[in-house]
């Protein structure tokens, strides 16, 4: 009797724990896994190296249609010690190229949805900051002193910033750099609150700003940490939507119990994000996801309340905003037609 290894192969599954809080290592760990579980449809490559040499991954999850799709980006982590945040793209990747396969997967209209986009996911876009947030110095022993001199507020775990002490999602070049001045706002390095000297300084924002330039994705949805909040629009660029933003995170806000947050008024506040820099500079949409409930404390979460704070939540968000954005896109086509 032969045996059935294609069957076999196919239901296979791997599992992103839900109640371990997981590592670099861990994440780099799942990401091989799962190239050699869908290789029909995940392509894996360094996006680029963090301050500290760590690799910072790209997945790309497309079908082998030859017809041209549109570009959708999630990220992950990159404040350091949201480790929500990288687990929550880590598991929505594996479970939707589990249902790409399978009929038993929780995204049913997985292989639909690819029909009309390519998505592309980096679920740890800080890796430096992530490592120092967990005090897990392996492979980056050697920057140990450096992080230790750099201004700490309050213990490791709640380090913010990446390595080298400024705040990823402070340091984009959408044109409101220079008065960027956020309520923690630090003149030189820190865990938190350090926009960086000039934008574009780290790394990982160079990183991810010229991936954004290389793809302009259509939607961008950057995932952070505590609220159940969506911070959705600014008031610098809203009004280039002509209502496209409000009517689809209006939707995706109700399906998923998230508040909206206002318009953002002031770009002292609100700039030099990465949801900022892909509407500014892009003309796309970009909408930083604040998972989990506030707890009017800094430290995060404990790893456990993944499930019921986010993912029971939340899993389904990314396919209601495409399933959504489908839907509208017909009528503000024109918007993405024009540059
Ligand atoms: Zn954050």
């Amino acid at each position: 009797m032969a045996l059935p290894l294609m069957a076999l192969s196919q239901n296979r599954k791997l599992t992103i724990q839900d109640s371990a809080r997981y590592s670099v290592s861990m994440i780099y760990e799942s990401v091989v896994d799962m190239i050699y579980l869908y290789e029909d449809f995940l392509e894996v490559s360094v996006l680029g190296y963090s301050e500290f040499g760590q690799a910072i991954p790209i997945l790309k999850i497309t079908d082998t249609s030859s017809k041209a799709k549109m570009p959708i980006l999630l990220v992950g982590n990159l404040h350091a010690r949201e480790f929500f945040s990288s687990k929550f793209v880590l598991k929505f990747c594996n479970e939707f190229l589990f249902s790409l396969a399978n009929s038993n997967g929780v995204y049913p209209s997985a292989n639909k949805i690819l029909e009309t986009y390519d998505l592309y996911l980096i679920p740890l876009a800080n890796p430096d900051g992530l490592k120092i947030a967990q005090e897990d110095w392996s492979g980056i022993e050697i920057y140990k002193k450096e992080v230790d001199s750099i201004k700490r507020i309050g213990p490791y775990s709640d380090w913010k910033a990446n390595g080298i002490g400024i705040d990823l999602n402070n340091n984009f070049d959408d044109g409101n750099f220079e008065v960027k001045h956020g309520h923690l706002f630090e003149e030189t390095p820190a865990s938190q609150g350090h926009k960086g000297d000039y934008p574009c300084q780290a790394n990982e924002v160079r990183i991810l700003q010229d991936f954004v330039d290389s793809i302009v994705p259509l939607l961008t949805l950057s995932f952070h940490t505590k609220g159940d909040v969506l911070f959705w629009a600014d008031k610098g660029t809203h009004a280039q939507f002509e209502g496209l933003d409000t009517k689809l995170n209006t939707r995706i806000a109700n399906k998923c119990g998230f508040k909206m947050a206002k318009v953002s008024r002031n770009p002292r506040e609100y700039g030099a994000g990465l949801e900022n820099y892909i509407r500014a500079k892009t003309r796309r949409i970009g909408v930083c996801v604040e998972l989990s409930p506030p707890n009017d404390l800094v430290a995060q979460h404990p790893s456990h309340m993944f499930k019921t704070l986010v993912w029971d939540k939340c899993r389904d968000m990314p396919i209601l905003y495409l399933e959504e954005l489908s839907r509208l896109y017909p009528s503000y086509r024109y918007l993405f037609l024009k540059d």
